[in-house]
């Protein structure tokens, strides 16, 4: 992506979310989507957008860059008052310091579908947009799909296509990086329709 790519996509596992700068956490050792942020700010971008839709908060893509005001962090997840992370991820967790404001939490219900979904998504494009990156990061959980067996979302493998294309529509180099998704069955499927959509 930083020698010019429209997108790419990093077919990672484990997922690397939950991991903050000195801790693991939910299956994550090493948060792939903050190390590349990383290397995109250390190449000279100025601004990184990262947004997460997995099932579950990024609580350590979060707390990685809470205080930081270069790269932004959007996570559409699970409410943390019934789902894992618990502690992370409140709509009023909005970043501190430099970083005041370039955090937003879309939690959204247990059972939600794509058309609960879609407006949640909508809101963080029009956020990531606003906040002018010169390249956005994209943390894909497949586990948001109704089959999954540690999630309560009920996304459609048809559903995948949809989304995909809306975050394209932001016309920004992105990085596809792989999070979760345990429906083992269907992952392959969840995760082609996301990057055929894109
Ligand atoms: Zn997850």
């Amino acid at each position: 992506m930083l020698d010019g790519e429209r997108s790419a996509f990093a077919l990672c596992r484990p997922p690397g979310h939950h991991a903050g700068k000195d801790y693991l956490g939910g299956y994550s050792y090493l948060n792939n989507a903050a190390i590349s942020a990383e290397a995109a700010i250390a190449a000279g971008r100025a601004r990184i957008a990262i947004l997460d839709v997995d099932y579950h908060h990024g609580n350590g893509t979060q707390d990685i860059f809470y205080e930081r005001g270069d790269v932004a962090y959007a996570s559409i997840h699970a409410d943390p008052s019934t789902d894992y992370p618990f502690f992370w991820g409140h709509a009023d967790e909005g970043g501190a310091g430099e970083g005041e404001g370039a955090t937003l939490n879309l939690p959204v219900p247990r059972g939600s579908d794509w058309r609960a979904y879609e407006p949640a998504l909508g809101r963080a494009l029009e956020w990531i947009a606003s906040f002018g990156p010169a390249a956005l990061i994209i943390s894909y959980g497949a586990d948001t799909f109704a089959g999954d067996p540690i999630s309560h979302f009920e996304l459609d493998t048809r559903d995948y296509s949809p989304m995909a294309r809306r975050i394209a529509s932001l016309d920004l180099p992105t990085l596809i990086v792989m999070e979760g998704g345990y429906a083992v069955e269907a992952l392959g499927q969840n995760v082609a329709e996301f990057l055929s959509g894109f």
